[in-house]
């Protein structure tokens, strides 16, 4: 006789619902919804403390992976972290939707998108995949025509059929604990997130109840498990829907409708599988996934009431059939529609469904850098003619500064500029990074959101026409190069044509200005290294002074006045000669006239020098913008007698002696600092004019 397979006689029952259970059960597959699974996948990435604008907040890796990643937004992403582990944890953000609203082009649709994709990408791992299930064979039953494979339409998890094996609850767990083997916590922990069958799966699930004689293992037969498709055109487990407020669109894009088709094959006219859900956005995003509302707020005033249901309720619901959802509901709106939406009384209720999150922009010009060089394009760009089109190095920070500028609210308690740097965690003089956080701390009380610190300003998108402009003007194009100072030019003519409001207008003119105030003290600095013929020739002498003035302190100065010292970058011993002559030069140029303000300043130096170098040995405080700019002065002066007379020589090139220098500088600015002909020759020009000059 033919010795049977001892696994099978262990096990008689092996359906597909077993198996999946068994993993389950083992832990190589799970069962949870859509907001532990967002969470799971933020909180099983690294999580960093960080200081921001003054506080302490965190920041989760996750957001930071990849070649194009979220910058900044830490205040966003924390609401938005808390809220879906609060929703995972079964608190009330479960039954409420996110909501980014914001100015154009500050990020919102990007962050969504961002989320998207890293959550496809969670699920596409091997132990986070989803699964869910259809019955085969149906066939067999006689009345469903020629449909022989019914898919769960809301992609309802094995789990959740499990549950609803049988109509009483005990019944359920009794079969969860003897054929599976799990035990009651086990047990208890699945029926927390219990959920009952949608409409058409239970209906279908009955009869094949009535045709089996209610035999479990026949009725299993007809199940088979399957994972659920992970394409993003499809709008499977991510799905973004775009607002719509056209006159033929309507609920069925959400929903689904009832389906002529499946009506030819089913007989019976109760069953609910006649509706197609999946013709609507939300049936393929139920299974724990992730739906994207573009623009909430512009939709039709009936679509956002079947928002409102849905939201609260988690359901599907056509003519009274339910079919219970699990996704996470994420949405967007711009400041003006939101506000539109909120002052029409009778819609109070979605607003109150939804957890608002005010989207600022980024006020970190050094975090700026990255959003900059997502506008000017990763790719080698080109001129029209196809001729390789070089970048000004100052092109970034001409940008950067300048849109920076135009997110920061003005105040009475910070200048422009040490509000900038402030913001960007750097050294405004006397100010401390307290003042920033008072100033931000009042403008956040305003009732009037874009009153708010970061909330208006030069948006992502306007920086993208203004390098757009950049690009396709003749100037870039015949000298194949984007020349750092025309990217104002450019932005003028954008704030000109996009900014509506005048007072807005005005103030970011105004802030146009502050920038290229800054973009000249950087071309001096720029300008002094090219005439050193190295590239970090400042930077060297702002070190000199500030450990100059820290030796001059130091005990173990000897009557030759040189100190030795441990670099602190290098961790090399050195010897500095302290210059008291360069060091008051400095110091008359920073207007420091009496002994009192002189010793004032230098312990300043001297504290920050203590504080930054600790955490950051490379610090170099070059951000000390007053600092450099009178080390700048000092060396143009006593190398060469002033920057005017540096100037003098370059814009008048008829001797020969002038034009060697010109020609030894232009050398050092291709061959060391990064400029082409085109943007070398356009920086000594644009030196020589004075322009900008404060
Ligand atoms: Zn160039």
């Amino acid at each position: 006789m033919a010795k049977k397979s001892p696994a099978r006689i262990e096990n008689p029952s092996t359906s597909q619902l077993h198996r999946h259970l068994q993993a389950v059960q083992e832990g190589t597959r799970r069962f949870e919804n859509a907001f532990q699974g967002v969470a799971r996948m933020i909180l099983e990435n690294q999580i960093e403390k960080v200081v921001v604008n003054g506080r302490t907040t965190y920041d989760f890796s996750i957001f930071r992976k990849g070649k194009k990643h979220v910058i900044g937004m830490y205040d966003e992403i924390n609401s938005f972290v808390s809220y879906v582990k609060d929703a995972a944890e079964g608190g009330s953000s479960k039954e409420m939707a996110f909501v980014l609203v914001g100015e154009p082009g500050n990020g919102k649709t990007f962050f969504v998108d961002f989320l998207c994709a890293r959550y496809r990408a969670f699920l596409a791992k091997p132990g986070n995949r989803k699964y869910t299930f259809r019955f085969k064979g149906m066939e067999r039953l006689g009345h469903y025509g020629r449909i022989n494979v019914i898919e769960s339409q809301t992609y309802e998890d094995p789990v959740i059929l499990a549950m609803n094996l049988f109509d009483d609850p005990e019944e359920n767990k009794a079969f969860l604990a003897r054929e599976i083997g799990f035990d009651d916590r086990a047990v208890d922990t699945l029926y927390e997130d219990y959920r009952p069958l949608g409409a058409c799966s239970g209906y279908i699930w009955n009869d094949i109840r009535s045709h089996a004689d209610g035999d479990l293992n026949r009725m299993l037969d007809f199940v088979e498990i399957i994972p659920v498709p992970l394409t993003e055109s499809l709008g499977t487990v991510t799905g973004k829907y775009p607002a719509k407020d056209k006159i033929t669109s309507s609920a069925v894009d959400l929903l689904g409708e009832e389906s002529i088709q499946r009506l030819l094959h089913i007989t019976d006219t109760n069953n609910p599988y006649r509706f197609d859900l999946r013709r609507g956005a939300l049936a393929r995003v139920a299974g724990g996934g992730i739906h994207f509302a573009d623009e909430i707020y512009k939709n039709k005033k009936d679509l956002v009431q079947v928002y409102l249901g849905v939201i609260q309720n988690r359901n599907i619901e056509i003519d009274g059939y339910k079919w219970p959802i699990d996704s996470l509901i994420i949405a967007t709106s711009n400041n003006s529609e939101f506000n539109r939406f909120l002052a029409e009384k009778e819609e109070a209720p979605i607003v109150d469904r939804c957890r608002i999150c005010y989207v600022s922009h980024n006020t970190n010009y050094k975090m700026q850098k990255a959003l900059t060089s997502y506008a000017i394009g990763s790719e080698a760009r080109t001129t029209l003619t196809r001729e390789a089109l070089h970048q000004d190095p100052n092109l970034n920070y001409a940008a950067s500064v300048a849109t920076v500028l135009s997110r920061l609210p003005r105040s009475e308690k910070l200048t422009p500029v040490e509000t900038m740097k402030l913001a960007a965690g750097e050294v405004a003089g006397e100010k401390s990074i307290k003042t920033l956080a008072e100033v931000i701390d009042t403008l956040n009380q305003e009732p009037d959101i874009t009153k708010r610190f970061g909330q208006k300003g030069l948006g992502q998108r306007n920086l993208g026409r203004a390098v757009q402009l950049l690009t396709e003007s003749s100037e870039t194009n015949e000298g194949q190069c984007m020349f750092a100072y025309d990217i104002y030019r450019a932005l003028e003519r954008i704030i000109l044509d996009y900014v509506a409001e005048a007072n807005d207008r005005a103030k970011y003119l105004e802030d146009l200005k502050i920038a290229k105030g800054l973009y000249r003290e950087r071309i001096m600095t720029e300008m002094f290294n090219a005439y050193m013929d190295e590239p970090l020739a400042i930077r060297k002498d702002v070190l000199n002074y500030v450990n100059m003035i820290i030796g001059a302190d130091a005990e173990n100065l000897g009557p030759d006045k040189m100190w030795k010292y441990k670099d602190p970058q290098t961790g090399e011993l050195r010897a500095l000669k302290i210059d008291e002559r360069f060091i008051k030069s400095v110091e008359e140029r920073l207007g420091l006239k009496t002994e009192e303000q002189r010793d004032t300043f230098r312990t300043a130096i001297r504290k920050i020098y203590g504080q930054k170098i600790s955490v950051d040995p490379n610090y170099d405080f070059m951000d000390n913008l007053e600092l450099v700019k009178a080390v700048t002065d000092v060396r143009l002066k006593s190398d060469i007698a002033g920057a005017g007379s540096l100037i003098g020589a370059l814009a008048n090139r008829t001797n020969e002696e002038n034009q060697k220098l010109y020609d030894r500088m232009v050398d050092t600015m291709l061959n060391k600092l990064g400029y082409c002909r085109t943007c070398a020759q356009k920086t000594i020009e644009y030196f020589c004019t004075q322009e900008d000059e404060n």
